[in-house]
């Protein structure tokens, strides 16, 4: 194990710091709400957004010198835990070598190559700098490809912020989504069906009635955005059937979920083949990354060489995709997905057991190292209209607790937790432990 002793663990020489509280003060005056994306903000949970001074494994530490317990690893990106001597490293020799250079460089045809071996539903895969810019790529590249202009989404699954994918379930299946943010155009909007996730007979409806007009189904094989939500049995085949049945494309958004499972996507553990896949967060290794990929035929419709235009100034940075490769050559190397998957599987089982020994009704659901302590006392939620009936104030005076005995998990009941290979039984135990103390507390 890595040392998690923290270099600035002194928290007398941190006195003249600024805390939390003033710079988020300082932040609300020149950033809006103080924060740089909106869940950071606690507005869900209350108190003040965490400020952050560094991390280092498991662990992090806040302005003011506490260390806490990280079971959000930056939202999924950090499944190495912070600052992963190797990731450092390889940033640092990138950064040394000139952080942009605006034509290819080794390291990102590099990163290609492995993204195309480690995944063989990707042939072609094109960089950008981050999860929202692949799906607004992919998007473009289904309708070019297509030549069709209406897509489907799930309900509660999060695309990235681009217009196309802010709407959601509008009065009825077949009339189109209304945007979930001011700013949408409508015409946007009504172009995309949105069915709750695991609903394949709602998918059938849409296939067979609107299908000529399809350009793409898109969905999170494995929900992480409205908490965890779990694939239902034949539900990702049911999908690829519908669209091969209608000629869309289907688009597994694997942003999250790439390289979560094992060192490669989930599409691939479970022997689904989309036509194109997206990827983030773990394949940065905690740097601004993105990527679209899939068989040549459709990649290749990409300028330079096809239509459909997309282009970035700090695509494949080279910084960035130094600490992706890292991050994906440690995996591989590792491969510390049995013990990922124990270690939550202890986690979820220790929740649960404090659930039922305390008479809280509480569910912990769990897919790999990705979990959600659910304030419900029905099994674990199959979409967003049963995610939304959790007890959300429940949920809020629990992550207040776990905070204040050190224990960071997502600010929201509709996240996801993540467990790194940092972490350790200790880590764990002491979470289940913390959990269970907090539930005695808690009505729920
Ligand atoms: C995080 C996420 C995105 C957006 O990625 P960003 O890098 O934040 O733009 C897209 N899809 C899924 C499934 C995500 O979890």
């Amino acid at each position: 194990m890595r040392p998690t002793t923290n270099p600035i663990s002194d928290v007398g020489s941190l006195q003249a710091q600024p805390t939390t509280v003033s710079l988020f003060s300082r932040a609300q005056a020149v950033i809006p709400g103080g924060v740089n994306s909106p869940v950071r903000a606690f507005r869900s949970v209350g108190g003040e957004p965490l400020c952050i001074a560094s991390g280092n494994g498991a662990r992090m530490t806040t302005v003011e010198g506490r260390v806490l317990v990280d079971f959000c690893g930056s939202w999924g990106p950090l499944i190495l835990g912070h600052a992963h001597p190797a990731v450092v490293d390889a940033i640092r020799a990138a950064a040394s070598a000139g952080t942009s250079f605006g034509v290819n460089t080794p390291a990102e045809v590099e990163l290609a190559e492995m993204l195309c071996r480690l995944v063989p539903s990707i042939e072609q895969v094109r960089l950008v700098s981050s999860g929202t810019e692949a799906v607004m790529t992919a998007i473009r590249l289904a309708r070019g490809y297509t030549g069709r202009r209406r897509l489907l989404k799930f309900d509660g699954c999060y695309h990235g912020h681009s217009d196309s994918m802010l709407v959601s379930a509008g009065s009825g299946l077949l009339t189109g989504g209304i945007g979930s943010s001011a700013g949408v155009p409508s015409e946007t909007a009504a172009d995309v069906f949105v069915a709750q996730y695991n609903d394949l007979d709602a998918v059938g409806q849409i296939a067979q009635k609107r299908g000529n007009d399809l350009a793409a189904i898109i969905v999170e094989p494995v929900a992480a955005n409205m908490g965890l939500v779990a694939p239902a049995p034949g539900f990702l085949a049911g999908l690829r059937a519908a669209a091969d049945r209608c000629g869309a494309l289907l688009i597994f958004d694997e942003v999250i979920t790439g390289f979560r499972f094992g060192p490669t996507t989930y599409g691939q553990t479970i022997g689904i083949s989309p036509d194109l896949t997206t990827l983030g967060k773990i394949v940065g290794g905690g740097m601004p990354i993105g990527a679209v990929g899939g068989r040549k035929a459709i990649m290749g419709k990409l300028a330079p060489i096809g239509p459909v235009y997309q282009a970035g100034t700090l695509s494949g940075n080279p910084a960035a995709v130094a600490a992706g490769l890292a991050t994906l050559k440690v995996l591989e190397r590792e491969n510390p997905y049995a013990r990922l998957d124990a270690l939550t599987e202890r986690l979820a089982g220790g929740v649960n057991a404090a659930a039922r020994a305390t008479g809280i009704n509480v569910v912990c659901a769990r897919m790999a190292s990705l979990f959600t302590v659910y304030f419900r006392k029905e099994p674990a939620p199959r979409n967003l209209e049963e995610a939304k009936l959790a007890a959300t104030k429940a949920f809020a005076a629990f992550f207040r607790k776990m905070l204040v005995c050190g224990h960071y998990l997502p600010p929201s009941q509709f996240e996801v937790g993540f467990v790194s290979a940092a972490h350790t039984e200790r880590e764990i135990d002491g979470f289940v432990a913390a959990a269970r103390e907090s539930f005695t507390t808690i009505e729920g």
